[in-house]
């Protein structure tokens, strides 16, 4: 088929608009030569588009009985303007929010609450087979159920997208609908208390960015047990990279954990903690933005108390938990000085940090631990270098100071989260066998701002992992498909990303050299990119940016991303004082401190899967690599870096993954001002220009097979254009939108 065969007069295509992205047009003669000329269908304009390249010619558009399709794959073309069409017909028209695309669920958030996820929905979907109701989050959770029946094989459901998509919500609609099926009237308590651990993790995890008012700040992935008759028997967690530099600072309009300002906004009732209002407190009012439109705080913190309880969290424990809470947001308040605040005006106060004698934040905190406050307060001005002869401890600047301070009320808050994930592991463990599981994975999506860091580094480097993930899941299907329909075909479009990985993961490749500038004595960013600049130039993957010697690039499979430096190797590193941390630990009224760091494994506040007892252990399938393997602990009581510890997890998570079957669902943020049903292509066309792959789908199922081959060989004439398989016939690309054109003609 030539090009100015397709391209006749009254052709229809898209071309480009700079707000609409695309935008629908007719050709007005037959193309020649050089020339299209085509008339844009809303304003009557009269275009001549100029065509360098025939392989470059406008799209064309499907023909309009496939619009509004509620699978992407049944459209004839299947490119970009015709995937926003439909989708922006659906969502916007029919708000159908919900659109397959192969094997992926695409969701668009609708900002608005739709009446579609009730008990009768549910109902609706249980036992229908996907293609048979309109697409749904249920229809996927009940695919993933059915085939768990039918196929013994554990499951996962993929849940990617862009911050404020939808997929925190998504993964929470799979879950109930697993609560819903999987229900065991005699075990009512094990889905209540499922489903009770998403308000807790979202009060701890969750908080309020300038993109998703409850936007996650980790990832998780929930298993879903069932026993042998598929009823949910329990569930496990393991979450992945807290963002703690949150605890300590927040940027403009945005907000620290939910539940912080749930237990200011319920300070009176617990005096004892010594709270006051939110904006008193350094830690949460540097956003400048302390409240949620719709959330009331108060409310908020009744819900996660009761969720707790659910749990089985008792009043001690949690009110264990709110003292370190209190306490992370007073050592925030505590104020450092650079010279002593109590000398006399002539006294020669000694430079460096200095906390007032009477700092009454110093003192709450140390009264809420039972803990001396000279020792806090020495500990929070001074650091300890042990050389190979001696030890000095030496007043630090109060710079410093601060810096330690915080990497203190970090890691508190750390530990207090990793503790609250093994509570939750420990309530959804109810000690039957799991013979089957379905895991549900929410992780933050693929990232790239003005300036990237470490912290979108690990977001994209896992990225890269589940792109592989789904491109080899693709590739086996496609492969599948071939070999049952005993197609001889070459696969040319697979697109492995593994020379991507091997850049981050390999001896010599970022983590590992990020790793070792972190052990060497003088280590620093600067070191490490110069490393990275004199290893790396040799993966394909790898750019120098073209100025400056303070960033590296990696191209990855979405984009091209500049990662800026600084602060890599502290953020690796993640350490805090020794000699602070002992303090801490020295709690003698905060019983929570110790279990708190007593069950922590070096570092190990990311992967926080909770190893069954050895009894039940045996019972647990071995397909749960994940939950076995742990991050070692070290030998040499060295710490693992956050870098290798995120490998670990991620690696653990990939084992999980893959020796189940995958379901993915993609969601979309339609635009930026969180209005319903309102749909900005170029956000949309944005995201999907990555990650969308789609399988082939069936062609023809009514003709028989030599009739079939009749009608090709007359319209097709190169006989590489198609190709039959035992029950169905592979088209290239194209093919068949050419054949509907011929029969909308006949
Ligand atoms: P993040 O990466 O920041 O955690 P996310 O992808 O998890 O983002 P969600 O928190 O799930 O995003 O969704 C953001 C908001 O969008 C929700 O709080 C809700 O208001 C709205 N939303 C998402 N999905 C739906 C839906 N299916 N129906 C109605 N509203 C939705
Ligand atoms: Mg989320």
């Amino acid at each position: 088929m030539t090009t100015k065969e397709l391209y006749t007069k009254d052709a229809r295509v898209w071309v480009e608009h700079p707000v609409k992205v695309w935008e629908g047009a007719t050709v007005t003669s037959d193309y020649r030569s050089g020339v299209l000329i085509v008339k844009i269908d809303q304003t009557g304009e009269i275009r001549q588009i100029k065509i360098k390249d025939e392989n470059q010619m406008p799209p064309l558009r499907n023909p309009s009985l496939l619009i509004g399709e509620n699978d992407l794959t049944s459209l004839s073309y299947l490119h970009e303007p015709a995937v926003l069409h439909n989708l922006k017909v659906r969502f916007c028209d029919r708000n159908a929010i919900y659109t397959y695309c192969g094997i992926v669920l695409v969701a668009i958030n609708p900002y608005y609450d739709l009446p579609i996820y009730g008990d009768e929905t549910i109902m609706m979907y249980r036992g229908q087979a996907m293609g048979d109701l309109d697409p749904h989050i249920f229809a996927v959770s009940e695919e993933a159920y059915t085939k768990l029946e039918r196929e013994r094989r554990d499951q996962s459901i993929i849940v990617s997208g862009e911050s404020g998509a939808g997929k925190t919500v998504s993964a929470k609609y799979a879950m109930r609908y697993f609560a819903a099926v999987g229900g065991n009237a005699s075990e009512t308590q094990v889905e209540r208390k499922v489903l009770a651990s998403s308000p807790i993790m979202e009060s701890i995890g969750n908080a309020k960015t300038t993109r998703n008012d409850n936007s996650s700040r980790f990832g998780k992935f929930i298993e879903i047990h069932f026993d042998e008759l598929y009823r949910i028997s329990g569930a496990s967690m393991r979450t992945y990279l807290l963002e703690k530099s949150r605890v300590v600072y927040q940027s403009a309009g945005e907000r620290n954990y939910h539940i912080f300002y749930q237990l200011c906004a319920a300070a009176v009732n617990m005096p004892e903690l010594q709270l006051d209002h939110q904006d008193s407190f350094q830690y949460l009012n540097q956003g400048g933005s302390p409240n949620i439109d719709g959330v009331d705080d108060l409310r908020a913190f009744n819900e996660t108390r009761n969720a707790l309880t659910t749990l089985g969290v008792s009043e001690t424990e949690q009110a264990n938990m709110f003292t370190v809470l209190a306490t992370v947001l007073h050592l925030g308040n505590v104020q450092l000085y650079d010279c002593d605040p109590d000398a006399e005006p002539n006294e020669d106060g000694a430079d460096g940090a200095h906390i007032s004698s009477n700092d009454k934040h110093l003192q709450t905190v140390c009264s809420l631990l039972g803990i001396s406050r000279a020792e806090l307060g020495r500990w929070l001005t001074h650091r300890r270098i042990a050389s190979a002869h001696e030890v000095i401890v030496s007043r630090m600047d109060v710079q410093r100071a601060a810096f330690a301070r915080d990497a203190l009320a970090k890691r508190m808050y750390g530990e207090l989260f990793a503790w609250l994930v093994r509570a939750v592991n420990r309530a959804l463990d109810t000690g039957h066998a799991k013979k089957h599981f379905i895991g549900v994975l929410d992780i933050y999506g693929f990232e790239t701002f003005e300036i990237n860091s470490f912290e979108q580094f690990c977001i994209n480097y896992a990225n890269e992992k589940l792109q592989q993930q789904f491109n080899s899941h693709v590739f086996k299907l496609e492969q599948d498909e071939y070999i049952k329909e005993e197609i001889s075909w070459k696969m040319i479009d697979f697109y492995d990303n593994q020379p991507c990985i091997d850049l981050i993961e390999e001896r010599l490749g970022v983590l590992a050299l990020l790793d070792e500038e972190c052990r060497v004595p003088q280590g620093s960013d600067a070191g490490f990119v110069a490393k990275l600049h004199q290893n790396c130039t040799k993966y394909p993957h790898f750019m120098k940016p073209r100025f400056g010697n303070a960033a590296f690039i990696i191209k990855h499979f979405a984009d091209n991303v500049e990662y800026q430096c600084g602060g890599f190797l502290e953020k690796n590193r993640d350490t805090v004082s020794e000699e602070q941390l002992e303090c801490i630990k020295s709690a003698t009224s905060c019983r929570l401190i110790h279990t708190m760091f007593a069950e922590d494994r070096p570092l190990d506040h990311t992967s926080t899967a909770t190893l069954p007892p050895p009894s039940r252990r045996r019972t647990t399938p071995s397909l749960n690599i994940g939950s076995l393997t742990q991050p070692p602990r070290r030998a040499s009581g060295q710490k693992q870096t956050v870098g290798a510890q995120f490998r670990a997890s991620l690696s653990a998570l990939m084992c999980t993954l893959s020796a189940t079957t995958p379901h993915y669902v993609r969601c979309i943020k339609p635009n930026d001002t969180k209005q319903p049903f309102s749909f900005d292509p170029a956000r949309a066309v944005h995201q999907l220009r990555y990650r969308l792959l789609c399988l082939h789908k069936d062609v023809d199922r009514t003709n028989i097979k030599a009739t079939c081959g009749k009608i090709l060989k007359k319209h097709l004439k190169d006989p590489d254009k198609y190709q039959f398989g035992a029950t169905k016939i592979f088209f290239r690309a194209g093919q068949v939108a050419y054949l509907e054109k011929i029969r909308a003609e006949i």
